[in-house]
Parts: structure tokens; sequence; C-alpha cells
């Protein structure tokens, strides 16, 4: 009998959550639903919060909605990986689909939002154990070396990031494995802990004022901007303005942006304590990591060093973190065999949301503002797009996100069931299996 890959300690939870459950951080009474308020913010994740903290900064009255605890959904469940612009308009050609001007116009956005998260865990004195370590992206075929050679030119060309080429032969000094063709190093990068990130902004938008009252899913939205009503199991909420920030987790509530979103779950494993000798051989510069492949693997050390972190897409349908272990395992060992015996502590999932075009989104629909369509990084970008909603309402600036107003592509039929991701995951499976063998 194989041995087992679960450790007599393993959890159906989020690693995260053993430093910052987000059921625990809510205060033991929630609080009570206001008449009235400025701003209704439905969805306490980054985005939500994000936005509650600049409009509160600014003595705009605001209350977070979340259906579950504050920063139950992919906000205190990801990988904690961060980046500044390798991932704008994952896999697109941007230039070729907005032009050279906002397409430059939107990687140096992506390079503000860099800056205005660490900006924002130094002016508010959150802890999430942020490290600038970088990222390799593995090519997982000599073709995709070339597009990642190109990639890095680009990048350095329109933003001036330093991103550094690894050939094949130098990938060792990057990670243990020869599983890739090489890759590159992102500098402007690092890790930081999701759910302490998520704590610490609702702990810093309630400092600033605002409500946060989890446990209330918004059930209805009625009126015009002006006058909104908001109804909820425990009171209506008139509101001046209404923001959705719900992303991965969007319902019927709002069935104009569920239209335009395809939510799909991504999975996560930790393992259990390694010895501080074959940590160092994995990742021996701590830099977090992804590859190129359509169904991509996504890795890290967890903040201390000591466990491996490894996700990615094992089932395109929703199942338990049970079952979706032994197959992160596989592909965890696929990359890096020496952890054949290594045991599983935790596994969890969280909901993504991607676009039809990729890209994420910022605008307003019906009068209502929303800031969704992460396409599976949003630490960075959704903090930053929830902000720049609160300066939209707040009129604290002069010049429009290049997200904002892109047009928001649905598909005729389409309304918000992905009942084609299977296929289109078997397929995407099958094409990185052809990459493999034309290499
Ligand atoms: C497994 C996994 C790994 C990931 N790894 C990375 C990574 O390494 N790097 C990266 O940049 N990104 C990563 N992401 C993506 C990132 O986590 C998300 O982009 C980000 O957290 C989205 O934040 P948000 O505030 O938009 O949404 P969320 O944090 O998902 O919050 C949405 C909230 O809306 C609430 N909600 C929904 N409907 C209602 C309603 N009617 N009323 C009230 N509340 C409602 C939900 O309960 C939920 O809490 C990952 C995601 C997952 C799931």
């Amino acid at each position: 009998m194989r041995p087992s890959i679960f450790a007599p300690d393993f959890k159906e939870a989020p690693y995260w959550w053993e430093a910052a459950d987000p059921a625990q951080a809510s205060p033991p009474e929630t609080p009570a639903v206001p008449e009235k308020t400025d701003v209704a913010i439905v969805g306490g994740g980054y985005a939500g919060l994000s936005c509650a903290l600049e409009l509160a900064r600014r003595n705009i009255s605001c209350a977070v909605f979340d259906a579950e605890a504050i920063g139950y959904g992919a906000s205190s469940r990801n990988a904690g990986m961060v980046s500044g612009g390798i991932n704008v308009g994952k896999g697109i050609d941007i230039t070729a689909t907005y032009g050279a001007d906002r397409a430059k116009a939107m990687i140096d956005e992506a390079g503000q939002a860099y800056g205005h998260m660490e900006q924002i865990l130094e002016r508010e004195g959150i802890d999430a154990r942020y490290q600038r370590f970088g990222r390799f992206v593995g090519a997982h075929s000599r073709q995709q070396f070339g597009m990642l050679e190109r990639r890095a030119a680009w990048l350095a060309e329109t933003s001036g990031q330093s991103v550094e080429v690894i050939p094949e032969p130098r990938q060792r000094e990057e990670i243990g494995t020869d599983f890739y063709r090489g890759g590159i190093v992102v500098n402007r990068a690092g890790g930081l802990h999701p759910a302490l990130y998520v704590r610490g902004l609702a702990e810093a938008a309630s400092r600033a004022g605002a409500r946060l009252i989890g446990h209330t899913r918004v059930e209805a939205i009625s009126g015009a901007q002006g006058r909104f009503l908001l109804a909820t199991p425990r009171g209506n909420v008139e509101a001046r303005e209404v923001m959705i920030a719900t992303n991965g987790y969007t319902g019927q509530v709002t069935p104009w942006i569920r239209r335009r979103l395809i939510p799909v779950a991504s999975f996560i494993v930790a393992t259990e304590e390694l010895p501080e000798k074959v940590a160092a051989e994995l990742i021996p510069k701590k830099r977090v990591i992804a590859d190129t492949k359509r169904i991509l693997y996504y890795f890290r050390l967890s903040p201390d060093g000591r466990r491996l972190l490894f996700g990615g897409r094992a089932r395109f349908s929703q199942v338990g973190a049970k079952t979706s272990a032994p197959i992160l395992h596989r592909f965890m060992t696929t990359v890096f065999p020496q952890l054949a015996e290594t045991k599983l502590t935790h596994a969890w999932t969280g909901n993504v949301a991607f676009a039809f075009d990729f890209m994420p989104h910022l605008g307003m629909n019906d009068g209502m503002h929303y800031a969704v369509a992460c396409n599976g990084s949003g630490v960075i970008m959704q903090s930053w797009l929830g902000h720049q909603v609160a300066l939209k309402i707040a009129g604290g600036t002069n010049r429009a996100s290049a997200f904002d107003g892109l047009g928001f592509p649905t598909r005729p039929l389409y309304s918000g069931r992905p009942w084609f991701l299977p296929a289109v995951g078997a397929w995407y499976r099958l094409r990185d299996r052809v990459d493999r063998w034309l290499d």
C-alpha cells in the first residue's frame, strides 16, 4: 500500500488561517446595518476594503458587507505572490489590443499599484510578512522560453523594470528542478501573508471609520445612483453610491457583472515543515514562482521559509480540498521529485474570476461602481482598483485609471455558470502536453 500523503494533523483549511482566520477576526457581535450610508460596498476582500479605507480617510461614510466573515473570500486564501505588471492581460498582446500608449499606461499603473501596496503596508503598520524576493517564471518549453525573453525585453523597455533572463543551464541558481527550460526573474515582485494583509486592511479601514458588516449577504439592490436601497436579512440600507467587489463570488444580485465573469476554482496545498537544507535547495533565493503552462503551477515557500505552498488548477470544477490534494501532490512531485515522501498538512480552495478578455475591470453599470476580474492575480490589482473606485467617488483624481471603462465583454447565452470549463481545461491540458512533445 502507498503511504498516505496526508500528515496526521491534515486540515481542509487554508494554512494562512493558522495565523489569521477571518472568522476569528470579526468582532463577536456583527455591527448593526445602518439605515443610511454614503457608500455601500458589497464584498469584504482587498477590493472592497481598499475602497472603504480610502473613503473613510476622506470622511465619506461607508459600510462594507460580506456574506461571510470579512476577508473570507480569495483574499485570505491566495498564494500571496505579488508583482507589478508581468500579469497584466495574461496571454494577450495588450499593445495590439489597446494601442501602445494605453498598454504603456496600464503597465505604468501596475507599477504604481505595486508601490501603493508597499505604502499602505507601511502607512497602516500592517505586518503581512511582505518580502521583495523577486519572481521566477519558468518556461514549460523552449518556444515559451523565447516568448518569455521577448516579454522581458518588452517589460524592461516599456516600464524600465529590471527583468533577468535565466537560460536553462543557470536554472538551478533559481530553483531545484530540471523541469523547466529556463525562465525569467522579475525583480519588482515578492510574497506576503494574504490573510494577515486582508486582516490588516480591515483593521485600517475600521480605524479610519468604515463600518465592516460580516455575515450579512446583500440580497437585492434597487434604486439608482443618488438613492440605492440594499436589502439584507438583517435590515435594509440606503446608499448614495454602491460599489461591487465580489469578484469570484459574484452572484445573482448583479446579473450584468455575473454574465461577464468566469468563476474558476484554484487549489493550494501546504507541506509539512521541510528540513532547512531541503527548503534551501528547492527555492534558494526564496523567490515566488509561476510558469508558462496554460494550466499553470504556482508555488513559494511559506514566509518562515519552512514549507512549500503549491497551487494550481487541480480540477476545473468545484471539488473538495481532499480530492484536489492528491492531484496537487502529483503536480508538486513532477516539479520536485525529491518531495515524494513529503506529507501535506493543509489543502484548500478559493474562487478567482476571469474576464473573457483577460483584463481587470473597473467601471460603472446601472449607476453602480465595480472592480472585478482578477484573472488569477489580484493581491495588488484588486487592492489598487478598489482604491481607484474610492478616488472616483470622492472626486479625488484628475486622471482616469487606464483600466477604467475598457468595455466588458460577455458571450451570447452565458449566464455566469461556466459549464464549459471542464472541456476547456481538458483542451488546455492537451495543448500543454503537446508543447512538451514538440519541444
Ligand atoms: C487559491 C488562490 C490563489 C491565488 N493566488 C494569487 C496570488 O498568488 N497572487 C495574486 O495576486 N492573486 C492570487 N489570487 C487571486 C486573489 O486572491 C484575488 O484576486 C483577490 O483576493 C480578489 O479580491 P477581491 O476583494 O476582489 O475578492 P474576494 O477576496 O474574493 O472577496 C469577495 C467577497 O465577496 C463576498 N460576497 C459575494 N457576494 C456577496 C453578497 N451578495 N453580499 C455580500 N458579500 C458578498 C464574498 O463572500 C467574498 O468574501 C489567488 C486566488 C485563489 C483563490
